[in-house]
C-alpha cells in the first residue's frame, strides 16, 4: 500500500510489521454502563484512522441480547487541516481527561505498545515506543505509562509535575 513509510516497527514476539490503534470508552446507559470500541490502522504519518467500531460485551452477561454492533467506518482521518468541523471528532474536551482509553497494539499478535502523543494532553499524532521514528524526550505519554517514561527518564523537561 504505502511504500513511503518513514518509519518501522517489527513486533518483538511475532516479527509482524503493523499497529492498530483502539479507542474505548463508556457510555450511561440507563443503570448499566456500556464500553465501545473503535479500531483502525495506524499509518504511515502517524495519523490513525478507525475502521471499525463494536460495543466491548460484559463479561458475564451473554444471554444473546447483546448482539455486536459492528460496520465500517467511513473514510476518516484524523486531520487538523480538515474544513469540516462537524466531522466525528475523537477528542475528548478538555476537562474530561482520561475517560476513553486509547491503545495501540500489534496488529498481528495484539500485543500492547506503550506510545506517546506529539502534542500535550494527548494532541497531534500517535508514536508508538517501538516505531525506528520514536524520540525519548520528544513526546509526551499517554497518561497510562507517565511511570513507566518516569523510569525510563523519557519525560519531556518539565513534564515531571503534571
Ligand atoms: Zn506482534
Amino acid at each position: 500500500m504505502n511504500n513511503t513509510q518513514p518509519w518501522e516497527f517489527t513486533c518483538k514476539t511475532c516479527g509482524g510489521h503493523k499497529l492498530n490503534v483502539t479507542r474505548v470508552w463508556k457510555i450511561l446507559a440507563g443503570p448499566d454502563s456500556e464500553s465501545w470500541q473503535e479500531w483502525g490502522p495506524l499509518e504511515a504519518d502517524h495519523h490513525w484512522r478507525f475502521k471499525f467500531k463494536e460495543k466491548v460485551e460484559a463479561e458475564k452477561d451473554w444471554d444473546g441480547d447483546d448482539e455486536v454492533d459492528r460496520w465500517d467506518f467511513a473514510e476518516y482521518t484524523k486531520d487538523n487541516s480538515s474544513s469540516t468541523p462537524e466531522e466525528y471528532e475523537i477528542f475528548e474536551p478538555e476537562g474530561n481527561p482520561g475517560n476513553d482509553r486509547f491503545y495501540v497494539n500489534c496488529a498481528n499478535c495484539d500485543r500492547e505498545i506503550e506510545f506517546g502523543w506529539s502534542q500535550p494532553n494527548r494532541g497531534g499524532l500517535i508514536f508508538p515506543v517501538e516505531c525506528s521514528d520514536f524520540i525519548p524526550g520528544g513526546i509526551w505519554p499517554e497518561p497510562r505509562y507517565l511511570d513507566s517514561w518516569h523510569q525510563k527518564h523519557w519525560l519531556r523537561k518539565g513534564d515531571n509535575q503534571p
